[in-house]
């Protein structure tokens, strides 16, 4: 068996640095911030102390340290991700798949325990007196104690697992193994990661030419020196061609807290007035956040290679918040706040240039790469959608660069370039049609006509698209045309004969259409025939600027008032249900008997749908009457 020489347990390491890097940056902005706070920031560094002896090694900072209520909230539990789901998991899961849950869920420091039989850490927060010891065997559970001589920073040993090259578990108390997984996972860290190492003392120093004359052998005399392991070199001060992808996916988890590879690397470099580069990432799986209130958001900003802050929201709308990465910008001032970057037009520049940039990043992916970009889209593309209402600069590129579900495919979603392609040559307009799902859509009468005259329709079944149809009015010149709203016109060039019929038609179903239409008054604003039915008897459609049903419920399900609106119901002439009922009222004056089918042709089309029926008792109610009647 070849064991690889690096594992996902080796992984531990870049955590614990990556956090105590964190540390360092928080207490050097504190420290800058807080006059009074007495700390020192002249050497912040982080150290690997490892003991082969013992078994234990031991990452230290002298960073921001944890208060003890900290530990708690942040340590104590598996506190990050929230759910106890992930520590069910990690309880009931065999020891290989623990990782892969680790990895899945991203906890960082927890990852410890993938080599660890026990760990302790000591910390304590700068500005206050007494430190706090923790220790547990990562079962769930854990001690606290108070450490009064905790030096300030934070100390985390391990008593590490034995050895064992099976299952990728290295020896983490050998220097060269120290050296090696630092100088591959993280070199990039900006604060310095020394390790005390021990060394022959150099001849000249050690005075032994003295020793060699005499011809004895003397004991090699070793000296103890600190090595820096790491480079400290900002990557994206580095020209791209310089920097291996694997350097630049190792910077990607530390800066994201993240666990998988980059699905694109994007860098930006800008010279002239104003200078700063940026380098971006979008990542492969979605975190768990993406979509609550509280999350992290992903940009960090740094003024000429100097940390400022982590989730720098100024520099990348809401839309592209899965957007991770650094900028650094040259001009601004290093004690800049949130406040000044909300207002600061330098800020708002870099921020229009990474947009664009991130767009056509998902273009070119789009273009060149369907597998990536089918990862792309199922993790972010109901959040990229967003853009569509929040950003209307944009809308055209972020429409190009979207797919959408259509009748043309069962699985395989179309750009709207292609779409267009596909038109033919009397189409002008992008059809759609809005719902709750696809199946729901695929079931709804609007779409008859369309199936049997071979116009593809999209399907939009994501919340947000019931949202930027109303926004975004056209793609490439072409108008977006709900089936389900307005009047449609397929057969745009029809004959004369063919509106001599249309219009014969019309007038024998007037008597009929104009007393449904007082008959079913409270439910709808008009009853007319349809051109859009091929089989059902009816369906209800919207005027052009109404809202759909499903959008009414969204802002009802949001907290917002919303009147019902009534829709124009529309009924096929062509059907017997439809054809039956006019028959039944040309023969008779006393049209009250009638009413009942009036009622349910208009919960037929609701039903088809998928809609709610307002009274469905009622309903039921009549049906039943109407089949007795029939089958008695
Ligand atoms: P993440 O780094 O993604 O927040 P971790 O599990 O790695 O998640 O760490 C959890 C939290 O514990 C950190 O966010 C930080 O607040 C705190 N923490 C961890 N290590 C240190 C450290 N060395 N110094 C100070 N705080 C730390
Ligand atoms: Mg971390």
């Amino acid at each position: 068996m070849v064991h690889s020489i690096y594992s996902n347990k080796d992984s531990f390491l870049r955590e614990l640095i990556s956090n105590a890097s964190d540390a360092a940056d928080k207490l050097r902005i504190e420290g800058l911030r807080d006059k009074d706070l007495d700390v020192d920031i002249s050497d912040l560094h982080i150290r690997l102390t490892p003991d082969a002896q013992a078994r234990t090694l031991t990452v230290s900072d002298n960073g921001i340290g944890m208060s003890r209520d900290e530990v708690v909230d942040l340590i104590g539990t598996v506190a990050k991700s929230g759910t106890d789901e992930l520590r069910r998991a990690l309880a009931d899961s065999s020891e290989e798949n623990a990782d892969a849950l680790i990895g899945q869920f991203g906890i960082g420091f927890y990852s410890v325990f993938m080599v660890a039989d026990r760990v302790t850490m000591v910390t304590r927060k700068a500005g206050e007196s007494v430190g706090t010891r923790w220790e547990s065997t990562g079962d769930g559970t854990y001690t606290l104690d108070d450490a009064p001589d905790a030096p300030q920073g934070t100390a985390i040993t391990l008593a590490l697992k034995p050895v064992d090259d099976d299952d990728a578990v290295h020896d983490y108390a050998d220097q060269t193994v120290l050296r090696r997984l630092v100088t591959k996972y993280s070199d990039f860290i900006s604060w310095p990661i020394r390790m005390t190492v021990t060394r022959p003392v150099p001849l000249d120093d050690a005075g032994s030419e003295e020793g060699a004359e005499d011809g004895e052998r003397t004991e090699p005399t070793v000296e103890e020196v600190d090595e820096t392991l790491n480079s400290q070199k900002a990557l994206w001060a580095r020209p791209r061609d310089e920097v291996s992808e694997q350097e630049y996916a190792d910077f990607y988890r530390h800066v994201s807290h993240a666990w998988d590879d980059p699905l694109e690397t994007i860098t930006v470099r800008a010279e002239g007035t104003f200078e700063y580069q940026a380098l971006l990432f979008i990542p492969t799986q979605a975190p768990f956040d993406l979509f609550m209130r509280e999350r992290t958001s992903g940009i960090h900003l740094y003024v000429k290679r100097v940390f400022i802050m982590d989730d720098a929201d100024e520099l990348m709308p809401e839309y592209l918040r899965f957007v991770r990465g650094v900028v650094d910008a040259a001009d601004l001032s290093l004690n800049v706040s949130r406040e000044i970057l909300q207002q600061d037009r330098q800020i708002r520049a870099i921020r229009r240039r990474l947009v664009k940039k991130v767009i056509s990043s998902i273009q070119q992916i789009q273009d060149q790469r369907p597998e990536d970009y089918t990862t792309f889209w199922s993790n972010f593309g109901r959040v990229f959608k967003e853009g569509l209402m929040s950003d209307q600069d944009n809308a055209q590129a972020i429409l190009k660069a979207s797919v959408f579900a259509s009748t043309r495919s069962d699985d395989e979603p179309t750009t709207l370039d292609d779409y267009i392609s596909r038109m033919s040559s009397e189409q002008d307009v992008i059809y759609y049609m809005t719902g709750e799902s696809r199946t729901q859509i695929e079931k709804s009468p609007h779409l008859e006509a369309f199936r049997a005259k071979g116009i593809e329709v999209l399907l939009l079944s994501d919340p947000v698209d019931e949202v930027w149809v109303g926004a975004v009015p056209e793609f490439d010149g072409k108008q977006f045309v709900s089936v389900a709203k307005g009047v449609v016109d397929l057969d745009g060039d029809a004959d004369e004969s063919d509106t001599d019929a249309t219009s014969q038609r019309d007038e024998q179903f007037a008597p009929l259409l104009s007393w449904l239409g007082e008959t079913l008054a409270d439910d709808v604003t008009q009853v007319r025939l349809s051109s859009r039915l091929t089989d059902s008897a009816a369906c209800l459609v919207g005027d052009a600027f109404s809202m759909t049903p499903q959008l009414e419920k969204l802002y009802r399900a949001s907290g917002q008032e919303v009147p019902t609106s009534k829709r124009i119901l529309e009924l096929n002439p062509d059907n017997a249900l439809v054809t039956a009922l006019r028959t039944a009222f040309e023969s008779g004056d006393d049209h009250t008997t009638l009413i009942p089918a009036a009622r349910l042709v208009h919960a037929t089309a609701v039903l088809a749908e998928g809609g709610d029926l307002e009274d469905p008792a009622e309903i039921a109610r009549l049906l039943a009457a109407t089949l007795t009647e029939n089958l008695g």
